[in-house]
């Protein structure tokens, strides 16, 4: 036996998890993955619905980077099928228009109208907050253009959504003898002496028993349906502009290899809500324009944490892009 070997436990079969649990397992080393849930993926989870239609059961997940190095490392577990993700913004009148704004877009509405019917009511019901009160690099993710290009990543090289979905995505991943899977597991800190190391995904203010005071997450809850129309919206995703608690819609048919039912089609609208809403399903980290709660992180980070290194959207407070998480894992396990 290689006596270099460690025994690592990784917790939570999320993107960064399994990233880690891959590279570590290749470098020789016994991996146990620890997930509360039944299914791997994480909030990539996606499934094929009894219609025959892909449904990613925690919002749309649409893959775009310009980080070669990730594309490279995904393209070993899948193939790709290639996708622009184009979004409209259904205005008060019915009309949809194309978001992110551009100049036709604000042609119509009026460029002085822009924040106030895109980004404030928008940014109100996704962050519970005022826009003038979340970090601005949030709405800048949606940057306002003042050509015609109608892609929601315009700037990205690569974008492709893998072609057997993620969950298949993360299970070729995970598909190595030295990594051991064990769904329907919660952590608990007296695991951490059985490891030489843990990588740990769970929210790092409840590993620590919210000693500075708890970090606020933003939650969405997920209302699915299936609809006897062949087709219902002009883009996958349309956001809404108006003051209901949705912010958008997305039919998932509409994606490349999501599914061809002539008859039916499935839908899935978004209802963000604090974590504490939805059976403390946390899934944003609330970036505040003042920084308070990344302040706060910088105390969790700080603690001394044995054996245990943070990762993902919780462990590390931050709002990870798909292809961020997997870079930053990336790192994390040459360390
Ligand atoms: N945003 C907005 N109106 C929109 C779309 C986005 O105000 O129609 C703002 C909002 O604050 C949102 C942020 O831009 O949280 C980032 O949007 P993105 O679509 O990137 O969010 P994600 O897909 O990660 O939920």
């Amino acid at each position: 036996m290689d006596t270099s070997a460690q025994k690592i436990l990784v917790v939570g079969a999320g993107l960064s998890g399994v990233v880690i649990a891959r590279e570590l397992a290749e470098q020789g080393h016994q991996i146990t993955v620890i997930d509360k849930r039944d299914h791997v993926a994480g909030n990539a989870y996606d499934y094929v619905n009894e219609f025959g239609i892909r449904v990613h059961h925690y919002g749309p997940h649409l893959f775009h980077t310009s980080n070669d190095k990730v594309v490279a490392w995904l393209s070993r577990f899948t193939e790709w099928l290639p996708y622009q993700h184009k979004v409209k913004a259904l205005l008060s009148d019915g009309r949809h228009v194309t978001l992110p704004v551009n100049k036709e877009t604000s042609d119509i509405v009026g460029k002085e109208n822009v924040l106030d019917i895109f980004f404030k009511p928008y940014t109100k019901k996704m962050w519970g907050i005022e826009l003038e009160d979340l970090d601005p690099t949030i709405s800048q993710r949606v940057p306002i253009r003042d050509d015609l290009n109608e892609l929601y990543f315009p700037n990205d090289t690569f974008q492709a959504l893998p072609k057997e979905g993620y969950t298949q995505m993360v299970k070729n991943i995970l598909a190595h003898d030295n990594i051991h899977v064990q769904l329907g597991v919660a952590y608990n800190k007296a695991m951490n002496v059985e490891y030489d190391r843990v990588f740990n995904s769970m929210p790092i203010d409840e590993y620590f028993e919210f000693k500075h005071g708890p970090l606020p997450y933003r939650s969405i809850k997920f209302h699915t349906s299936t609809v006897p129309i062949p087709k219902v919206l002009p883009t996958a995703t349309v956001n809404f502009t108006h003051h209901e608690p949705f912010t958008r819609v997305t039919e998932w048919k509409i994606l490349p290899g999501h599914g061809n039912n002539p008859a039916f089609t499935t839908l899935t609208i978004e209802e963000p809500c604090d974590y504490k809403d939805n059976d403390f399903e946390r899934y944003y980290p609330v970036k505040d324009g003042g920084g308070e709660n990344l302040a706060r992180y910088r105390l969790y980070a700080a603690e001394p944490s044995s054996n245990v290194t943070f990762i993902g959207r919780c462990g590390l407070y931050a709002y990870l892009d798909m292809h961020q998480a997997i870079s930053s894992a990336l790192s994390i396990a040459c360390q």
